[in-house]
C-alpha cells in the first residue's frame, strides 16, 4: 500500500508545481529554438525570456536590464564573489556555502570592498539585519580595473563598498524590493518557489562591476556566456507568476506560519529534551522553517527513522549532506556542537496541511525516546 509522502523539505526544493511542469512540457515543442538566433522561431524564444526578466525584475523591485539568468544560486553567488576577487569581501557567518567557501578562495585586502549578507537564511529561518554600506566614491578606482579589465564593459558607478544579498529563500515566502533594501547585487533560484532546478537569476544594479563566469558568447549583454535555457527560464516565468497571482507571501505568513508554529508547540510540549533553534517571532524568522534540536539523539538517525515512515525532513542544510562536521550555521548561533548534531529542519511549502503535523507528531515522538533511549551521551 503506498501511503502519501509527508514532505517537509521545501527549504531544500520545492516540487515542480503542475502549471510548471505543464508549461515547461509545452515549451519544449514550441520554444525549441536558439533565443539568441535572428529568425522567428529564435525570436519567439526569446520574447517568452524577456517576460521572464520582466516578471522577476517587477516581483522584486528592479528594472529588466538588471536581470541576468543563471544555472541557479550557487552560480550567481559565485559571479558576485568572483568579481570581487582580490578585494575584501565580508560575509554574514550564516552564508550558505556557494558564498562562504568561495569567499575564502577569492577574498583579498584591497579596496573596494563587498559585504554578501543573506536575508534570511535556510537552515533556521532566522531573518538577518542587512549591513548599511557607504556610497562613498572610491578614487582609487584603477587598481579595481586593472584586475578587472571586463569591468570596462560595464561598471560606471565607482562606490567604496557594495552590498549582495542572497535572496534565494526569501523569494516568495516575505515581500522583496531590491531597492528599499539598497542591494547591489541580489541572488535567486527558481527551484526553491516549484520552477525547475538549475534556472537562477542574479539582479545586478545598474552601473555596477560585474565580471562574467562565464564568458564566451554575447548572451545577457556580455555579462554570461551560454545558450538560454528557454525550456527552464519558461519553467521560471510560470512559478514566478504563481507567486505573483497566490500572493503567496500572505499564504506563507497566515496558514504556513500556523502550521509551522503548531508543530513548534506540539514537539516542546510532547518531547522531553526538544529546544527550538528557530526564532518563532514575527520579523525574526521564515514563516515556513522550524530548526529543533532533541537532547541525545543524533539528526541523522532521526532523518533515517523518519524517512521510513515517509515523513521527509533533513539536518541541517541538504548541500552539506554526507559532511559529518555540525552545521556551521548552528555552530555560529549556539556554540554547542551537541545541540548542532542533533537538529533536525521541518520546512514547510503551500501544499502542506494539518494532516502532516498529525503524522509527524504520530511518529517523531516515539523515534526520538527510542533513540534517547539507546544514546550514550
Ligand atoms: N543559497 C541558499 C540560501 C540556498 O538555500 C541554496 C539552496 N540550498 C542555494 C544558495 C543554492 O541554490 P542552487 O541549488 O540554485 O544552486
Amino acid at each position: 500500500m503506498s501511503r502519501r509522502l509527508t514532505y517537509l523539505d521545501y527549504a531544500a526544493t520545492v516540487p515542480l508545481i503542475s502549471e510548471v511542469r505543464e508549461a515547461m512540457h509545452e515549451a519544449e515543442e514550441k520554444f525549441f529554438a536558439n533565443a539568441s538566433a535572428l529568425h522567428t522561431p529564435g525570436h519567439l524564444a526569446m520574447n517568452e525570456i524577456e517576460e521572464c526578466r520582466e516578471i522577476l525584475a517587477g516581483l522584486i523591485g528592479a528594472s529588466s536590464e538588471e536581470i541576468i539568468f543563471t544555472s541557479g544560486a550557487s552560480e550567481s553567488n559565485n559571479t558576485v564573489i568572483r568579481t570581487f576577487e582580490g578585494h575584501q569581501i565580508e560575509t554574514s557567518d550564516l552564508e550558505h556555502h556557494s558564498i562562504i567557501e568561495t569567499a575564502q578562495v577569492y577574498r583579498g585586502d584591497k579596496l573596494p570592498k563587498l559585504y554578501s549578507y543573506m536575508l534570511v537564511n535556510n537552515e533556521i529561518g532566522e531573518i538577518l539585519k542587512l549591513p548599511k554600506v557607504s556610497g562613498e566614491k572610491f578614487t582609487d578606482w584603477d587598481l579595481f580595473k586593472k584586475k578587472t579589465e571586463w569591468g570596462k564593459l560595464v561598471f560606471t558607478e565607482q562606490k567604496k563598498e557594495y552590498l549582495h544579498s542572497d535572496l534565494t529563500q526569501a523569494l516568495g515566502k516575505i515581500p522583496i524590493d531590491v531597492k528599499e533594501l539598497g542591494l547591489d547585487y541580489a541572488t535567486f533560484s527558481a527551484h526553491k518557489i516549484g520552477g525547475p532546478i538549475g534556472v537562477g537569476a542574479l539582479y545586478v544594479r545598474k552601473g555596477v562591476p560585474l565580471k562574467p563566469l562565464i564568458i564566451g558568447g554575447n548572451q545577457e549583454g556580455k555579462r554570461r556566456g551560454g545558450t538560454y535555457n528557454t525550456v527552464g527560464i519558461i519553467g521560471f516565468k510560470t512559478a514566478l507568476k504563481k507567486v505573483i497571482e497566490e500572493r503567496s507571501w500572505k499564504k506563507f505568513d497566515t496558514s504556513v506560519r500556523g502550521l509551522r508554529d503548531l508543530l513548534a508547540k506540539r514537539i516542546l510540549e510532547e518531547i522531553p529534551g526538544s529546544s527550538l533553534n528557530t526564532d518563532l517571532r514575527r520579523g525574526k524568522s521564515l514563516p515556513n522553517i522550524l530548526n529543533v534540536s532533541f537532547r541525545a539523539a543524533e539528526g541523522e538517525s532521526i532523518q533515517l527513522y523518519l524517512d521510513t515512515e515517509g515523513i521527509i525532513v533533513s539536518t541541517g542544510s541538504a548541500c552539506a549532506a554526507g559532511d559529518i562536521k555540525p552545521s556551521h550555521v548552528l555552530m555560529a548561533k549556539t556554540g554547542d556542537a551537541e545541540v548542532a548534531h542533533s537538529s533536525i529542519r521541518f520546512s514547510f511549502g503551500l501544499e502542506n496541511t494539518m494532516e502532516d503535523v498529525e503524522r509527524v507528531m504520530e511518529v517523531l515522538p516515539d523515534v526520538i525516546r527510542r533513540l534517547q533511549g539507546i544514546s550514550t551521551l
